[in-house]
């Protein structure tokens, strides 16, 4: 499942394609919006943005909201170039004079009216983004301490779209690797010291993985890795997907643990 830094870089890549421009050619195939084409054809698509994992496409009189799920997919291609076919099922297209952008198989899309954006079930309920630049340490610091996260694990906060927006499982057990925490730990059982690392590790790795699609290993440990021969899959991470093998700091065997019905990798050496 596409996390954050993925939907912000198909968004960034959307935006270049898209925004500012008139759409000529737009293609609707899902049938609780069909024939609303015209909502968007010959118009100018005012701005395209990411909100946690949705993607929204602002037209004229109405916005394209997408959730990718599981299964959807964004394609973005120069119209220079023979468009890459697919044999996931079309869902939308829109054409203009420079790109075409498309979308597979995606099941969660709407069109809104702008003043329906905020008001929308998954978007009114979102945390700050942390990818977004204006998302500070403090933001994130001053959001988490409320009360209401206060009794809950780590874990399962860290999947919360309302705790933090556009984080999923990657990011998790990544993200509590560099803060040093388990996952059974509670807001309310960090240290001053320990909440302060959380966050800034939070910001951290996540801006890492958006400007470096999706690597988190700090850039010196990906490129040594890399020119020892291994793959780009395998150097990515500190601990995800590493089970079996040793941490980088400790030498401990990494540890597969399912967490909240998810996979979390994690070092019982480090982590306290
Ligand atoms: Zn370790």
């Amino acid at each position: 499942m596409p996390e954050g830094p993925e939907i912000h870089r198909a968004s960034d890549r959307i935006r270049t394609a898209l925004e500012g421009k008139k759409v000529f050619n737009v293609k609707i195939d899902f049938q609780p919006l069909a024939g609303m084409e015209y909502l968007f054809e010959g118009e100018v698509i005012e701005k395209v943005e990411a909100r946690g994992k949705a993607l929204l496409i602002h037209g004229p009189t109405r916005v394209l909201y997408a959730h990718s799920q599981l299964y959807g997919r964004w394609m973005v291609n120069s119209k220079s170039r023979t468009l890459p076919k697919s044999n996931r099922s079309l869902r939308i297209l829109f054409e203009s004079d420079t790109h075409v952008v498309r979308l597979f198989s995606a099941t969660d899309i709407l069109l809104l009216e702008h003043h329906e954006i905020e008001l929308h079930p998954y978007i009114s309920k979102l945390g700050p983004d942390v990818v977004l630049p204006s998302t500070g340490v403090m933001d994130i610091q001053h959001h988490i301490t409320q009360q209401r996260f206060q009794r809950r694990r780590l874990g399962g906060l860290l999947l919360d779209q309302g705790f933090l927006s556009g984080i999923g499982n990657y990011l998790r057990s990544e993200i509590l690797y560099k803060a040093n925490l388990l996952p059974q730990r509670t807001i309310a059982s960090l240290k001053q010291e320990e909440l302060l690392r959380f966050c800034e590790v939070t910001k951290e790795i996540v801006q890492r993985a958006y400007e470096h699609k999706g690597i988190t290993l700090s850039q010196e440990r990906y490129t040594a890795l890399r020119n020892q021969g291994l793959t780009h899959g395998a150097s990515r991470h500190y601990v995800f997907t590493r089970a079996g093998r040793t941490c980088y700091e400790c030498q401990t065997l990494i540890e597969r643990h399912n967490v909240s019905s998810r996979r979390l990798d994690l070092c019982p050496f480090c982590q306290v």
